[in-house]
Order: structure tokens, then sequence, then C-alpha cells
């Protein structure tokens, strides 16, 4: 009787504590590898992230030589029915912690009539499970990291033992076709380039992710304490979207480091801040844990809610942000990045979100929302509690009086300009220091690219006195 390894974050067969779980428990090792298309789930996800999910899946499939089991349906029903049809004796699961999984595992639990076994999390120590002396949840960063440090994790697992994977019947790849979804894009092989010969989004799966891992852990990890805030170099990992969908571990990641640290110890510094940055996501995680509103609630009530525009010039507004088009090229660079990539480099994603919430006084879950639409790494606790912080909002967030000034910003991370010269065509012939201010040009300004459709100065004084009237 074989088991059911349900993936939902977990698209690996490599340090895999629930497929080892799932193996163990298996008579003759016998395991049905699942995926539950469901349509909530599809709709919900946007074409980017559908996109990239696809071709995660594929990826899986290939490596299981086709084994995967695509079903559509609602999970409480569809997971039953596969138990039931192959007489599987457990369903073996990663534990999803966010409000969302929580919900579904708990509903498929109580519709099984076999055990749902978790195993493991998507992070290096489980959410919830860190506590301060008092006993009370963190929500401040810096004691957390200090005491996820201490806590340390696992090493990776431990290869699987001889898999056989049952082949069932799937409805096919078309479950996961979105209402805009492009197959032509989802069935193109890892090895193919991008349709701009440069798509960050492209590599997809476990093979894709590693290989990705050890280029940046070969290269850029040396100088990531200064290159990761330069959205001009490529000077970061780019793994947000397999961490997402759980391509690859943290556990495998930090355990590399280590490695990499004791063999090169100069790295050390680097790899310090890499590790920082893994434990934001931890951090997010795990406030999300404990607070399940914060996906879509302030967690501190530091703005009046009459301080959100509203209306049509808001919608205007809010649509220039979109589009790329508010006058200001970092933000225009940053926003038309995501539109065309599904990506967006941090320090330019905390620049446009600034921008949306300081400069525009837009409502933070609108950004919010327009972020999840469009990135392929969009993740409920890293997109909505990243966005509470640049809007002062979060537990431990920037302070409210931290408005990013989007002229400086991109003076000092993108000095000569080049990343604004390769996402905004219209400013490609002008030369820095005028591509950071281009409407200083008067006449000579490129034909074509917006003024500026507010000014920094002002909005910014209007949003400390509508913050100070709480802060
Ligand atoms: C407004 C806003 C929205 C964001 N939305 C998302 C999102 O939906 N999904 C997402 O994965 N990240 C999000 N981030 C965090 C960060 O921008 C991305 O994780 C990062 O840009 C991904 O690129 P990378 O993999 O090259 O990062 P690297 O610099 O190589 O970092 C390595 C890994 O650390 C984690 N990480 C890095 N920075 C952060 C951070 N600030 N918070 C949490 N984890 C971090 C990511 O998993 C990342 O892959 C958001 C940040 C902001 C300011």
């Amino acid at each position: 009787m074989p088991t059911v390894l349900w993936f939902r974050r977990d698209l690996r067969l490599t340090d895999h504590p629930a497929l080892l779980a799932a193996v163990r428990d298996a008579a003759d090792g016998e395991v049905v590898a699942l995926f539950v298309a469901d349509p909530r789930l599809i709709v919900a996800a946007g074409a980017p992230r559908l996109r990239r999910l696809t071709a995660s899946l594929r990826a899986l499939d290939r490596a299981l030589d086709g084994r995967l089991v695509i079903r559509l349906g609602a999970t409480d029903a569809v997971v039953p029915a596969v138990v039931h049809e192959v007489g599987a004796t457990a369903v073996h699961v990663t534990a999803s912690t966010e409000p969302y999984g929580r919900r579904r595992d708990a509903a498929v639990e109580h519709a099984l009539d076999v055990p749902l076994v978790r195993t493991g999390s998507p992070y290096a120590v489980a959410p919830g499970r860190l506590r301060t002396r008092q006993g009370t949840p963190y929500t401040v960063f810096t004691p957390f990291r200090r005491a996820w440090l201490e806590h340390g994790w696992s090493a990776p697992a431990a290869p699987a033992p001889t898999v056989r994977w049952v082949q069932v019947r799937g409805d096919g790849w078309a479950s996961l076709a979105g209402p805009d979804h492009d197959h032509r894009r989802a069935d193109r092989q890892p090895s193919e380039p991008g349709a701009d010969g440069g798509d960050p989004t492209e590599p997809a799966g476990e093979r894709d992710a590693l290989a990705s891992w050890r280029r940046f852990a070969g290269g850029p990890l040396a100088e990531y304490a200064v290159d990761r805030d330069r959205p001009d170099r490529e000077g970061t990992s780019r793994l947000s979207a397999a961490l997402k969908l759980g391509e690859v571990h943290p556990r495998t990641l930090l355990a590399d480091l280590a490695q990499a640290v004791a063999a090169v110890p100069e790295l050390a510094p680097d790899a310090e801040v890499f590790t920082s940055q893994l434990a934001w996501r931890e951090f997010h995680a795990d406030v999300l844990w404990h607070r399940p509103e914060a996906a879509h609630s302030s967690l501190r009530a530091v703005v009046p809610d009459d301080a959100w525009a509203s209306g049509p010039h808001a919608d205007a507004a809010f649509t220039a942000w979109s589009e790329g088009r508010t006058g200001y090229p970092l933000v225009d660079a940053g926003m038309r990045q995501l539109a065309t990539t599904g990506w967006m480099h941090n320090r330019v994603r905390m620049v446009t979100a600034s921008f949306l919430v300081k400069d525009l006084h837009l409502d933070w879950r609108r950004g919010a929302a327009h972020f999840m639409a469009h990135l392929v790494d969009g993740d409920v606790a890293q997109n909505q509690l990243n966005w509470q912080w640049v809007a002062g909002t979060g537990f431990d967030a920037a302070p409210y009086f931290r408005v990013l000034n989007p002229v400086t910003q991109s003076q000092r991370f993108d000095p000569d300009g080049r990343y604004m010269h390769r996402w905004v065509p219209e400013l490609r012939d002008v030369p820095a220091p005028a591509v950071h201010q281009p409407w200083t040009l008067g006449e000579r300004a490129p034909a074509g690219y917006p003024a500026p459709i507010v000014d920094h100065a002002t909005e910014r004084r209007a949003t400390l006195e509508a913050y100070g009237r709480r802060g």
C-alpha cells in the first residue's frame, strides 16, 4: 500500500524530510507524487506566478520520470479521492505555516480517513518555535535573529532511498491554465533562453535553483554586503522564487554557507549579511504565524485611516505608478522591471513601495496587491510584511519619518544610471547625473518621458504631518 506525497511549497527531491517520511511509511517504498491544482489558488496566483509554478512542476515531473500526478479540484475533495483510488495509508506533506495553507490543511485533514503527516516546514526554524524569555512571540528583528542563530537548524536531510513512484492518472497540464496563462512560456525547456535573453525568472526547478545558487556562492557572494543594494549589478542570488516554491530549502543554503566560510574565511562578512536576509524571511513567517491578520491589516495604527488617498486623482496616480510613468526614473525603472520580468530588485522594491505610500499617500495594501499579482516570488508573509515595514505599520518597521527620496536613492544605488537606462528606454540617451532628475534638463528633457507627477519635498511634508497625528 503506497503513501501519498502531496507537493506544495517543496518542489524538490533532495533535502526533503517529508519525502523521507513518506518513503519510510510506504510498503515497498511506493509513493504517489501528487500536486493539486485548486482553481481558487490558480485564479489568485496571477499569470507570472502561475507561469513560474508550471515551469517548476514540469521540472519536478521530469525528475520523477513523468510520474507527477496533477489533479484539478478543491484540495479537500481531491486528496481524499486520490487516497481512496490508490488505497494509500497516509498523506505526507511539508507543513504549511501561512494562514491560507493552515486552514486548507485543517480542512483536508478533517476530510481524510488516513493521517495527514506534517514533516518539516519551508523554513530553517519552523515559524512559531522561537519565543522570548517571557514566552511571548518576537516582534523585533534583531533579537529574533539572535535567537534564531542560537537555536540553529538541522543538517540537510539525507538522500531518499529508492522510491517507486506510482503511476496514476492525472488531469494534465491544462489544469494549471489560469485565465491569461501563456502555455508557450510554460512549455519552454529550462535550457532555452528567455524572451529578452536576460529574464531572471526563466530558470525553474531544483536543478536550476541549485545551479543558480552555486553560481552565486562561487562569485557574487564575495561582494554581497555591498552589491546587494545595487540594482545596476548582478549582486544578489535571485533565489526568491526558488525559495518560495521550495525548489531549494534554506537549510541547504545555510549548510553550504558554513562550508564556504570554513574554506574561505574572508567570505564571513558577506555570508553573514546573506544569512541575515534569510533571517528576515524567517522573521516575517514567524510574525505571520502569530498574527495571521497581518496579511491584510496594519499591525500598528500609525497612519490615520483618513490619511490614505482615494478617488479619481488617487486612481490616476496608482495607474501612473503601476505603469512606470511617475516621472521619477528609479521608481519607473523598478515598476517596468516588475511588469516585464515578474521580479524587482530589493532596493527598488523599497523605493517604489515608499513612493506609493509616502509620496502618493496610497494605502500599502493597494501596492501589496499589485506586487502579489505581478511578482514571480509573490509570497504573503514576505510581501505583506515588507510592505508594512516600508509603510511604518509593521512591528519592527522603518520609522514613519523615514521617507525614501527617489532621487538620492538613484544617485546612491544606480550612480551611472545603468539600471534606469535598461528599463526606461526614453532615458537611454540621458547620461548621469541628469538621468536622476531629467526634469532639470528643461527643454532638453527627453520627449515621451513624463514630468514628475508629484513634488517629492511637498508630499514628504504632507506624509510627516499625517503620520505625526498618530506617530
Ligand atoms: C515591498 C517589498 C515587497 C517584497 N515582496 C517579496 C515577496 O513577495 N517575496 C519575496 O520572496 N520577497 C519579497 N521581498 C523581499 C526581497 O525584495 C526579495 O526577497 C529579494 O529581492 C529577492 O531577490 P534575491 O533572491 O536576489 O535576494 P537575495 O538578496 O539574494 O536574498 C536571498 C534571499 O533572502 C530572502 N530575502 C532577501 N531580502 C529579504 C527581505 N527584505 N525580506 C524577506 N526575505 C528577504 C529572500 O528569500 C531571498 O531570495 C519584498 C521586499 C519589499 C521591500
